[in-house]
């Protein structure tokens, strides 16, 4: 460890402040649109938005970008006839939650 390199210190207070000034700019949504945003499982790239479906008969489930959602899918949200392995996730109704 540097810690007792005074340079060293210096910069990592200047990290330090710097990662809190990035996460002050995203609480107000001034921040980099693309922080947060995971891999899509199937192609790689970053998304923000990503759809939790099944998409081939090894019945994995994959965080697939709009794109590759797209392609899995044929479109249809709840799958399509020529795309009999994609399943995606049911999320539960907040109507039926008790309270
Ligand atoms: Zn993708």
């Amino acid at each position: 460890m540097a810690a007792r390199d005074p340079e060293a210190r210096q910069a990592h207070k200047q990290a330090v402040k710097e990662a809190k000034a990035a996460k002050r700019l995203q609480k107000q949504g001034l921040g980099d649109p693309m922080a947060g945003a995971k891999p899509c499982t199937l192609c790689d790239r970053p998304r923000n938005l990503l759809v939790r479906c099944q998409v081939d008969a090894s019945g994995a489930w994959q965080m697939a970008c709009g794109r590759c959602w797209l392609a899995a899918s044929g479109g249809q949200v709840d799958g399509a006839a020529s795309h009999p392995h994609y399943r995606r996730v049911v999320l539960p109704s907040p109507r039926g939650v008790r309270q």
